[in-house]
């Protein structure tokens, strides 16, 4: 686990500002939800946090450890993405095993942190698979499992469910709610679901053109946005 904290963030590509001085702190083991229309900001701040992408100015601090200039690995997150890009010709064990084996760690080590993974997210039987022939929530699962065989103590997650149907984001979503009981890794979870938002969520944040526009435990918003536009995500109907 680890705290997250941004400091008077601000990113812009080319003329275009599209992250506005976020300020935002995360516990250690917190679960919090980014919400916010499409071209909000909500990928840049997560691909920032990861080292993925460089603010413009502004302090990204993990463990009250100034990261700006430590590169994605030294970062100790793991991403998970909605269009998980498993590699084909890899089995499931490989892929999930796939970041490890570039850190250079050994077979036996690999081996055994990927067989745990694949336990906690129910694919010890499919290791031997390749992705062509998994369901979407099995490979979904095995993005998660390529994030989580990492023992990260930050999860990123950018809409991980919004390429599967409702039926299996349903499932995914208890999954995950589960897996965050058990690991307690803090989470930045990015959907426009609000449901999603409301049942995963320790606090939601509404972005919005790269702003804050409010943040606070999910009853709060649903109770009292502090605006319409929050009430469009979150809100009860007024
Ligand atoms: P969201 O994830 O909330 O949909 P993004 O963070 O992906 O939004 O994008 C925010 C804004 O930044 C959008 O207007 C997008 O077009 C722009 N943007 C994102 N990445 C780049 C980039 N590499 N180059 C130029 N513009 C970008
Ligand atoms: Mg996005």
């Amino acid at each position: 686990m680890a705290s997250v904290e941004l400091k008077d963030l601000k990113k812009s590509f080319g003329v275009v500002d599209v992250i506005h001085d976020i300020n935002l702190s995360i516990e250690d083991g917190e679960f919090v939800a980014l919400v916010g229309p499409s071209g909000c900001g909500k990928s840049t701040i997560l691909r920032i946090i990861a080292g993925l992408e460089h603010p413009t100015s502004g302090e990204i601090r993990i463990d009250n450890m100034l990261v700006n200039a430590l590169n994605p690995r030294e970062r100790n997150v793991a991403m998970v993405f909605q269009n998980y890009a498993l590699y084909p010709h890899m089995t499931v064990a490989e892929n999930i095993g796939f970041n490890l084996r570039l850190s250079g760690m050994s077979k036996p080590e690999i081996a055994r942190r990927t067989e745990e993974a694949a336990r906690m997210l129910d694919l010890i039987n499919l290791l031997d698979r390749r992705p062509a022939h998994l369901s979407g929530g099995q490979r979904q699962r095995v993005a998660m499992g390529r994030a989580i065989v990492r023992d990260p103590a930050t999860f990123l997650f950018d809409e991980p469910l919004s390429n599967l149907d409702a039926k299996l984001r349903v499932q995914m979503r208890t999954e995950i709610k589960a897996l965050h009981g058990k690991v307690k890794t803090t989470s930045i979870y990015v959907t426009h679901d609000q449901i999603e938002a409301m049942t995963l969520a320790d606090r939601i944040i509404v972005l919005n053109q790269g702003r804050i526009e409010q943040q606070g435990s999910p009853l709060e918003l649903y109770r009292r946005p502090a605006n319409t536009f929050v009430a469009g995500f979150i809100g009860s109907p007024a």
